[in-house]
């Protein structure tokens, strides 16, 4: 078991204030593997202060530097990527395989992409009597979930160094390890104290103080809507940026002339990753009529082609989910889709004997479905896929729009031109065309309740970005 009683301060590991810990769970077996800090507003604020007296010098340095420092912690990221893998598996329940692939190395190489993008900062234009340039925003408070516990991190924190600002990150209870192994990291490459804290804790309990601190510039929040809108609204009393990625329940529209087998197995591959706990996954899967029945078929064989099991074994595609209330929440939600007249046609709330001790949810496609039912109109974050008929493409833009959510989207037609006409009419902040994948380059971020930060490329990096006019005439 890991035991982490110090937090990551001031470029040091620091004894806390609070005596408090927080118990971390396998949730591929129910026993405990590790503990963390149960931070409290003493710790926060030495968090904060930190971060506040780094932040003149960091924000002075070069581009150049800048750049090296990012490229210092990947290479050293690369050197400890066993640990990370293992972390993240062991705390979350990804399989390893994939944790390291996706979690892990795709985190690594779009962290290092953010060195070349430290000169955006100091470039400036001048135009109308008015040169326009930009500066860091200042303290940054980064907060993330489980999910994608690394990769979100250094979405934020890729950005956040590469501008100039100062950091203090919370991670999610479930899964503090990633963050305090590069608080380790910032320690071996010496980087300058105070730039990168780590705050563990419990987001109700801290979360206000942290949001609402005096001397935080800017909080950059990952997780749920409901989180998402406590902490605008505890950053509303000092007037601070908040940037919100918050959840979703993303509609995936097939057309008559698509290669449906092509098509319904991207999109049931798409929901099941990471055991369906993905903010992105396309949950509402839109099929015409007339090939339903044949769209079913395909999915459930697709699902139970899914390999459910402990993380550590190789053949195993899904874990458990992330934790036993996150099993509870969507077996719940299997329930009310039951009582509420869909039919399951793979999965369901019953698990083999073997799967009994972890938090384990079997791969469930739900046909039948009508947009206005619960199972298609909350967030269910596990591996659950709602199929749903249209007759015509303007029905199915009307059902791919009838939510409160806006983060993703998904068309596969007969050509990239017909989807493309689809997906403009589509409200949401990404559309992935004919069985696209995730792409750093793309922003990322929603529309309506799904927030209003974009994340990646250089849209992250305004995030963490004043605008500043001198004017000279
Ligand atoms: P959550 O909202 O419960 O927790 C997320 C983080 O917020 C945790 O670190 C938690 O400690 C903290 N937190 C909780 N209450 C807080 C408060 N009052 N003030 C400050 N911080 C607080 O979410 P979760 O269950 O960990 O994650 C799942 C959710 O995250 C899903 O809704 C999913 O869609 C969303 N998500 C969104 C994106 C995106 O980019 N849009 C990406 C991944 C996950």
């Amino acid at each position: 078991m890991v035991k982490y009683h110090q937090l990551y301060i001031n470029g040091q590991w620091q004894s806390p204030n609070s005596a408090e810990t927080i118990a971390v769970i396998n949730p591929a077996n129910g026993e405990l593997c590790a503990e963390s800090v149960s931070a409290n507003f003493a710790d926060v604020d030495a968090a904060v202060l930190a971060a506040k007296s780094a932040f003149t010098a960091w924000s002075l340095t070069t581009a150049a530097q800048r750049s090296q420092l990012i490229n210092a912690i990947a290479d050293e990221m690369e050197n400890r990527r066993d640990d990370f893998t293992d972390a993240i598996s062991i705390t979350m329940g990804c399989p390893k395989h994939i944790s390291q692939d996706i979690q892990v190395q795709g985190a690594i190489d779009s962290f290092r992409a953010f060195a070349e993008l430290t000169g955006y900062v100091e470039q400036t234009s001048t135009e109308n009597g008015v040169i326009q340039g930009h500066a860091p925003v200042g303290v940054c408070v980064l907060i993330n979930p489980w999910n994608y516990p690394l990769s979100q991190l250094v979405g934020k924190l890729g950005p956040a160094l590469a501008t100039g600002c100062t950091v203090v990150a919370k991670p999610a209870e479930q899964t503090p390890l990633q963050d305090l192994i590069l608080a380790e990291i910032f320690h071996k490459v010496a980087a300058p104290a105070g730039v990168f804290n780590v705050i563990t804790g419990i987001g109700s309990e801290i979360g206000e103080h942290l949001c609402s601190h005096p001397d935080v510039d800017m909080v950059s929040f990952t997780g749920s809507t409901a989180a998402g809108i406590k902490v605008a609204q505890s950053a509303a009393g000092s007037v601070k940026r908040v940037c919100q990625e918050l959840g979703g329940k993303s509609p995936y529209i097939i057309t008559e002339g698509a290669d449906l087998a092509a098509a319904v197995r991207y999109g049931v591959e798409d929901v099941m990753l990471n055991s369906g706990q993905t903010c992105s996954a396309l949950t509402r899967m839109l099929v015409p009529q007339s090939c339903y029945q044949q769209a079913i078929e395909i999915a459930k064989s697709v699902a139970e082609e899914n390999v459910v099991g402990d993380p550590k074994s190789s053949n195993v595609t899904m874990g458990p989910l992330s934790s036993a209330l996150q099993q509870k929440r969507v077996l719940d939600y299997i329930n009310i889709g039951i009582k509420e007249g869909a039919t399951v046609v793979t999965g369901g709330v019953d698990l083999p004997a073997d799967l009994q001790a972890g938090a384990y949810v079997m791969p469930t496609i739900f046909a039948n479905v009508t947009n206005d039912m619960t199972i298609a109109q909350e967030e269910i974050f596990g591996p659950v896929l709602c199929i749903i008929p249209y007759i015509e493409i303007d029905e199915a833009i009307e059902i791919a729009n009838d939510t409160v959510f806006g983060l993703s989207s998904g068309v596969f037609a007969e050509d990239t031109n017909s989807a493309l006409k689809i997906a403009q009419k589509i409200r949401a902040g990404q559309c992935y065309i004919q069985g696209a994948y995730f792409n750093t380059h793309a922003p990322f971020g929603g529309f309506k309740q799904s927030g209003n930060g974009r994340e990646w490329g250089v849209e992250g990096l305004r995030e963490f970005i004043e605008v500043q006019a001198f004017i000279i005439e």
